[in-house]
């Protein structure tokens, strides 16, 4: 292989996203500076599957953004808001309180804060107070002038210096100008593992209870904790107020992670929701499972498929918890129509155990823990690759792929890469011609085998010359 060739390659296999996310990007910024133009573009433009499955592109609060080998979540935070008049003449009082406590929810909740400002403004008196929480913060805060798009538009950003928070990134996140220097940034700001807390131990299975507010979250958390019986620790996690609780079942260790952040959620106050979005997304980083609790009476939403796919997304395995089962009219727990559309509702991770309980009634409690553990293992399969490559040749063989102008995809070799995140790579004679339907249908021979029940299955190609071996 000539040299070129070799550090083609390297650059490829740099670049394949099969770690799971780390780190949460929260995006700041008074109103109309362009936060929700710069959250679209970087999240827009992947081709989001569960999106695809699932028909939800619009209202999108947070994404797994995939940059120079990391995964990382983005956050709009002005999504997480009030919503607040654009048009009508802004009552300054209230944007100023909604805008300072976005920027505070990003210090407290966020890895890295992208501050932005618009340079054709220059600084406001908004500016300088969000500017000033974030000094006081002590999180990594990237400063991005925004609408520079031209040359005029640079030069006024000087000003920006003023905000004492050194050099700014000037971009057009309506151009996409520079939006790549931005990633750049975030990517070396991000911490290298998990997001800040405790690192699970070794043989540990970390669960994150995730889902919408009063779907029974802490409730369900209480009924765990106490239908254990078992050894019930709390631990201090390193930064802040996060705590986790492990348990023990059968002789395996399962951390709850953030379980402090799961029960300041059932205070309800104004602002909870609103951090317990974030603190969610920084749990699923920590874990290997999402344990998902829905409203089994009103059935799942497209709010709890939005989260749902995010948690695949983000390299958790998943499991639903269909909560408040007693809540479920009789005729409808009774037909299995019912219940295969709730288990529909999350296709797009196949095999996902989908759990009818009561927390509140301590209702089949029991069987979560297994689930968890079951989808657990399901992620951390590694196929043997003889296997594999059995497997695939015999898939090409009883269904070859179409030809394509003339050329045919060939598969030269299969090989499951080492991640948390399982993910196949497919090394073939030209990228280009693998096509969705025929890459679904070497997923669906996997799983046939191997399973992957309730994990996200990656499939990355590589091209490699056919001469090579
Ligand atoms: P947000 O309130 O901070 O989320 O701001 P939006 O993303 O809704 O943007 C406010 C307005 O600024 C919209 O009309 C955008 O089209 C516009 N805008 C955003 N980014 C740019 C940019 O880079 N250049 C210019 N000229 N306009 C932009
Ligand atoms: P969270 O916001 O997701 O943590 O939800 P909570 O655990 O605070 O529960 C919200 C409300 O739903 C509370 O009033 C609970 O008592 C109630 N709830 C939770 N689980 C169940 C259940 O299985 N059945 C019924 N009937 N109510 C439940």
């Amino acid at each position: 292989m000539s040299p070129a060739g070799a550090t083609r390659r390297r650059r490829r296999e740099e670049a394949d996203p099969i770690a799971p996310a780390v780190g949460v990007i929260a995006i700041v910024g008074r109103p109309n500076v362009g936060k929700s133009t710069l959250f679209n573009r970087l999240t827009g433009t992947r081709r989001a599957i569960v999106d695809a499955f699932a028909g939800l592109t619009r209202d999108r609060l947070y994404g797994v953004v995939e940059w120079g080998g990391k995964r990382f979540t983005v956050v709009d935070t002005a999504g997480l808001d009030v919503p607040l008049p654009r048009d009508a003449a802004p009552d300054i009082a209230a944007l100023t309180r909604a805008t300072r406590e976005q920027a505070q929810m990003a210090i407290t909740e966020a890895d890295v804060c992208c501050f932005m400002v618009d340079v054709r403004d220059g600084v406001t008196a908004l500016d300088e107070e969000i500017a000033q929480a974030l000094r006081r913060g002590g999180r990594p805060v990237i400063l991005v002038g925004n609408k520079a798009d031209s040359q005029v538009d640079r030069y006024r950003a000087d000003e920006l210096y003023r905000l004492g928070l050194g050099d700014p990134l000037l971009i057009s996140a309506l151009q996409g100008t520079d939006t790549g220097d931005l990633l750049d940034r975030f990517v070396a700001e991000l911490p290298e593992s998990g997001a800040a807390g405790t690192e699970p131990a070794a043989g540990e299975v970390s669960v994150a209870i995730i889902g919408r507010p009063n779907t029974g979250k802490s409730s369900l958390l209480n009924g765990l904790v106490g239908s254990e019986r078992a050894l019930v620790s709390p631990v201090a996690g390193t930064t802040r107020d996060v705590v986790d609780t492990v348990v023990s079942l059968d002789g395996r260790k399962i951390r709850l992670v953030d379980t402090a952040g799961i029960r300041r959620r059932g205070i309800v106050t104004e602002n909870v929701e609103r951090y317990s979005l974030l603190r969610s997304l920084r749990a699923l980083q920590r874990s290997d499972v999402g344990l998902l609790v829905i409203d089994a009476s009103e059935g799942a939403s497209a709010q709890d498929r939005h989260i749902a796919g995010y948690a695949v997304e983000a390299g958790a395995g998943l499991v639903v918890a269909a909560n408040k089962w007693d809540l479920v009219k009789h005729e409808d727990r009774v037909d299995a129509g019912f219940l295969k559309k709730l288990q529909d509702s999350f296709s797009f991770v196949p095999g996902v155990p989908v759990l009818t309980l009561s927390a509140t009634e301590h209702r089949n409690l029991k069987r979560v823990m297994p689930a968890v553990l079951a989808v657990a293992d399901a992620r951390a399969i590694h196929i043997p690759t003889p296997a594999l490559n059995n497997l695939i040749r015999n898939a090409l063989d009883e269904h070859p792929p179409r030809t394509h102008k003339g050329r045919r995809l060939k598969i030269l070799y299969a090989t499951q890469a080492r991640s948390p995140v399982p993910t196949i790579v497919l090394f073939v004679n030209d990228p280009e011609l693998m096509h969705f339907a025929y890459q679904r249908y070497l997923e669906n021979r996997i799983r046939a085998v191997f399973g992957f029940a309730g994990v996200r299955l990656r499939i990355v190609t590589r091209h490699r010359d056919e001469s090579d071996d």
